[in-house]
């Protein structure tokens, strides 16, 4: 495929690449491997920015490369193709009683999009980013050559990548710790505060009592009311009256 269009989700800037190439499983080589074109992975494009975009050079889209290749129902530790979308993992992994440890604002990004750019949630102030969870992934490098990263194996390719823009090489595959939920319910309440003092008030009380905070912020009051807005805190639900494990277990 020749000068194609593919947009980030900002649609900015408006960028035309040399060529662009779907990979379709994780054995088969890179495409142009060893040659001097500059190669960029693409997931979702949901990047705000043009961090996936590689004007006149070529990109590698990862969505094909989609598939779970181990789940451990004791450990929670899931490992897949980093084209497989959180949402994927999401319908797998509740109805067996797990859940994503950092999801974004969006659940249509794919796994290698989010350890590139080490993507948040709204447990930071108690999760970390998407990376922490990362225990290991393949990582495929324009040379041609393969790479097992983990904390203790290949920690500088490790390091890089997560929050790496795609810029260290292709990841393959990743092993992701998913966290045990007792129901897929969370209670969550919402504070209507009245100024940025308030907000801070709150921030702070709030983050060390529950996991999920969020504040949205009206950005047009002024004066006393400047920063006012709604506070949003959530914790996971024991409600095990409304949840029946589909597989009873
Ligand atoms: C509505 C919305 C809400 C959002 N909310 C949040 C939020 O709360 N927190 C947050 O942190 N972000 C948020 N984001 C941003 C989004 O989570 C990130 O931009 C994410 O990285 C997009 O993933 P993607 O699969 O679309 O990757 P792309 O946008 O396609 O690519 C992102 C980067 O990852 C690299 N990359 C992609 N796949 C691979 C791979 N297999 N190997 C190596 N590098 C790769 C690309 O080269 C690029 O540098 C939000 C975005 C939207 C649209």
């Amino acid at each position: 495929m020749n000068t194609q269009t593919l947009e980030s989700w900002g649609r900015y800037p408006k960028t035309t690449h040399k060529r662009i190439f779907h990979q379709l499983w994780k054995s088969d080589p890179l495409p142009f491997s060893n040659s001097e074109e500059p190669l960029l992975p693409y997931g979702l494009g949901r990047s705000y920015g043009d961090s996936c975009l590689n004007q006149d050079g070529n990109l590698i889209v990862t969505t094909a490369m989609n598939r779970l290749i181990h789940f451990d129902t004791e450990t929670g530790l899931l490992t897949c193709e980093s084209g497989t979308t959180l949402e994927d993992i999401l319908n797998f992994s509740i109805p067996r009683g797990w859940f994503l440890p950092v999801t974004p604002g969006t659940k249509f990004v794919t796994v290698g999009g989010a350890i590139a750019n080490d993507v948040h949630g709204k447990n930071h102030h108690r999760d970390g980013n998407f990376g922490n969870h990362i225990l290991q992934f393949e990582l495929a490098r324009s040379d041609g050559s393969k790479h097992l990263c983990s904390p203790t194996q290949n920690t500088d390719f490790y390091q890089a990548t997560i929050g790496g823009l795609g810029l260290t090489g292709l990841i393959l595959s990743a092993t992701i710790q998913l966290k045990k939920i007792p129901s897929p319910w969370i209670e969550m309440e919402s504070i209507r505060y009245q100024n940025i003092h308030e907000f801070f008030e709150l921030a702070q009380e709030s983050d060390e009592g529950f996991l999920y905070t969020v504040a949205w912020i009206d950005g047009l009051a002024q004066g006393k009311s400047l920063g006012r807005g709604l506070f949003c805190e959530a914790i996971m639900r024991i409600q095990k009256t409304h949840y029946q494990h589909p597989k009873g277990n």
